[in-house]
């Protein structure tokens, strides 16, 4: 996730191409960059560090041109560096873009320019279009056609914005899977991630769909669609939020923001390079044991893990809370061991890592932030590219990097024979499927969720329960909720309770579960067991199901019936969920949700 920006005006645009790079900086902030055409020629400006760092050394105000591209980045390949900060010029200065997402076939298409003698001077995937569509021009002869064939050689996620020299009156934009608007204003319109960038200056705005490009000039724009390359009409909205809200695109907090940034970011988390799963899933063939390491939410994403790897792969790897992992573990070179940081710089992984590196056992991670400590400590890192958490609970990032896991579990499994290829490749339409049923759930359940939440916000006490892969989807579910409400919420396996936690409920204790699909027998039965055990202690009980079932609804004090995907990923659907629970809870509370009391969001001490 990054900000781009692009205005066409009939004034110069330096300053307003500044503006709305400072406005949409939440969105990444590593480096930045400006492309204008000064009536000759495009020229480029950019550098390391935040838009006001930036903009003190490369003085963008001073640059000429009434026509241009910016970007703020949030890098997910190559390392936050000036060559690889944006825009990227094409091999023969005539086009330069700026680009928000991955291109997950860079490498392919890298490498069939680079036999025909195109040069590349940047570590990222972007560089690779700006190539691509100077081959494309060649080829086509005008800009729209290069543009169009350019585009349909990507995979992944992209919003692209471009100026060329060969129609230096007009922005070429375009977008699939990462957020791109436009805004329109007399004499001057503007392309951008989003609303924020330009909210001061107007609120008249058209929000892209996938598929859909648009080209833009100071006083005229045509969207068309990609697949027929006709021009379509689109409605002009009326934006009427405040530039705070518009940062937070309209949602009251960082939270909910992030909570449902959630269908884009599996998104991208599924543009992953092949290649880079493919490296880390070799490392669990290659060692005698693997395991699973992070501490707080990701300690819970890497118990996913040794669920997944045992579900798919047919193998053990422990998970290990990364501040207990150098006292517990005997680590050695035949060894590997794979980390998950959000920020990269988590004290007790970096602790965890140097354990391991010490004893010589392979280390890998995937981690949100490039360049963080982390992922330059480690033999080989994946960048998931969510973009910036900026609530300081974790919930995007989170979910993110469990879909990484899952792709890693897969491969594991092909290699070790323990599933087909055929199953493995079966799970990109699961996931497609997934991602789509985030947006219906966020879209249609959060009003129920909310209810739910005001109805139960002064429970003090809850145990939070799930069996199998829901048992790890519960921890983090009661995370959640300790971090953001300051409640007592226990997580623990279903199985567990009468061994002892059952001594606690009585008519005031609140349970929450995580009930699996009726077809998942075992687990469903177990999970039902563990109800009826609350229920003859009068204990409250509120069931997170994913189908109608008349035996669980008579037991349950509260139900939330959520839309399946399939039954796979279905504790993932519950844990978003939880995170809107969690949420709502607060927000009934009156807590500050952004900034729970004394939590920081990159725990970097010991
Ligand atoms: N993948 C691109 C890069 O690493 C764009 C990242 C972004 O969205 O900021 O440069």
């Amino acid at each position: 996730m990054c900000g781009i920006s692009a205005i066409a005006s009939h004034k110069p645009v330096s300053d307003q191409l500044l503006m709305t790079l400072q406005n949409l900086e939440y969105r990444g902030y590593d480096s930045c960059g400006m492309a204008l055409f000064d009536d000759e020629k495009i020229s480029v400006r950019k550098n390391v560090g935040s838009v006001d760092e930036v903009n003190a050394v490369e003085k963008f105000s001073t640059m000429n041109g009434t026509l241009g591209i910016a970007h703020t980045r949030w890098a997910t390949h190559g390392g936050v560096t000036q060559s690889n900060s944006h825009p990227h010029f094409s091999n023969d200065n005539n086009f330069v873009i700026v680009h928000n997402g991955i291109i997950s076939n860079y490498q392919q298409l890298q490498a069939n320019l680079v036999t025909k003698g195109y040069k590349f001077f940047s570590d990222t995937d972007t560089e690779v279009f700006s190539n691509l569509i100077q081959e494309e021009y060649e080829a086509a002869g005008d800009v729209e056609n290069a543009f169009c064939n350019a585009i349909d050689k990507l995979e992944g996620s992209f919003a692209i914005a471009m100026i060329t020299n060969y129609q230096p009156d007009t922005i070429f934009a375009v977008k699939k899977d990462s957020p791109l608007v436009i805004g329109i204003n007399d004499g001057v319109n503007y392309v951008s991630s989003d609303i924020n960038a330009f909210i001061s200056e107007t609120r008249d705005t058209i929000i892209l769909d996938d598929f859909e490009y648009v080209m833009v000039k100071k006083d005229d724009y045509k969207i068309k669609k990609l697949e027929n390359r006709n021009e379509i009409t689109k409605q002009v909205i009326q934006v009427q939020w405040d530039r705070q809200t518009a940062q937070m695109g309209g949602f009251s907090h960082y939270m909910l923001k992030e909570i449902f940034d959630q269908p884009h970011t599996v998104r991208s988390a599924l543009h992953i390079p092949r290649d880079q799963i493919n490296t880390i899933a070799q490392k669990f063939i290659d060692k005698e044991q693997s395991f699973c390491v992070g501490v707080g939410t990701t300690y819970y994403v890497a118990m996913v893990g040794t669920y997944l790897f045992s579900d798919y792969a047919g193998l053990y790897v422990p998970s290990i809370s990364a501040d207990e992992f150098p006292t517990l573990i005997p680590v050695n070179d035949k060894q590997h061991v794979l980390y998950f940081s959000q920020s990269g710089e988590t004290y007790d992984t970096r602790m965890a890592i140097r354990a391991a590196k010490n004893a010589g056992a392979a280390t890998s991670a995937v981690v949100n932030v490039v360049g963080s400590s982390i992922s330059q400590e480690v033999d080989d890192c994946i960048f998931q590219g969510s973009g910036p958490e900026i609530c300081v609970v974790s919930t995007k990032a989170a979910v993110s990097q469990m879909i990484i896991l899952w792709q890693i579990a897969l491969e594991v499994g092909v290699l070790r024979k323990h599933i087909s290829r055929k199953t493995a490749d079966e799970f990109q339409d699961k996931f497609q499927i997934f991602s789509d049923t985030i947006e219906q759930v966020l879209n249609e359940e959060s009003g129920f969720i909310r209810n739910l939440a005001s109805q139960t916000s002064h429970i003090n006490n809850w145990l939070f329960m799930g069996k199998g892969i829901y048992y790890p989807i519960a921890l983090e579910s009661a995370l959640k909720m300790k971090e953001v409400t300051y409640l007592h919420a226990e997580g623990l396996p279903a199985g567990f309770l009468k061994h002892g936690t059952l001594a606690m409920v009585d008519e005031n204790m609140y349970s929450l579960f995580f009930l699996p699909f009726k077809s998942d027998s075992d687990l469903y039965r177990s999970t039902l067991m563990s109800i009826e055990e609350v229920k003859a202690r009068n204990g409250k009980v509120i069931g997170f199901c994913s189908e109608e079932d008349e035996e669980i609804r008579k037991l349950l004090d509260h139900q939330l019936i959520i839309p399946a995907s399939n039954p796979e990923l279905t504790p993932l659907i519950q844990l978003i969920v939880a995170q809107l629970f969690s949420y709502y809870s607060a927000l009934n509370l009156g807590l500050n949700i952004d900034k729970p009391r004394n939590l920081a969001k990159s725990v970097t001490v010991g």
